[in-house]
């Protein structure tokens, strides 16, 4: 029962701790304020590039990369174009 509890507020009040992997990015203990009051934590992608991340972005898993797999989508995604075309 009491641990029901806690897993629920662990659940409503999400934060983001050292280590934790988001897709590509690990996120760091280092984070700073923006203008906004939001939290950007710094993350390492496996490409190897340190981005600040927005958490809520980081927890809503809209942040997966520092934009490299998106880029590779992209990429992917014009091969594919130009393979359909011939
Ligand atoms: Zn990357």
């Amino acid at each position: 029962m009491f641990d029901q509890m806690v897993n629920q507020l662990a659940k409503e009040c999400k934060t983001v701790s050292a280590g934790d992997v988001f897709g590509r990015l690990t996120a760091t203990e280092t984070y700073v304020l923006n203008g906004y009051h939001q939290r950007m934590r710094q993350c390492v992608c496996s490409c190897g590039t340190v981005r600040n991340v927005r958490e809520f972005t980081l927890l809503s898993g809209e942040s997966k990369s520092c934009g490299c797999l998106r880029r590779e989508i992209g990429i992917a995604r014009l091969v594919e174009a130009r393979k359909a075309r011939r």
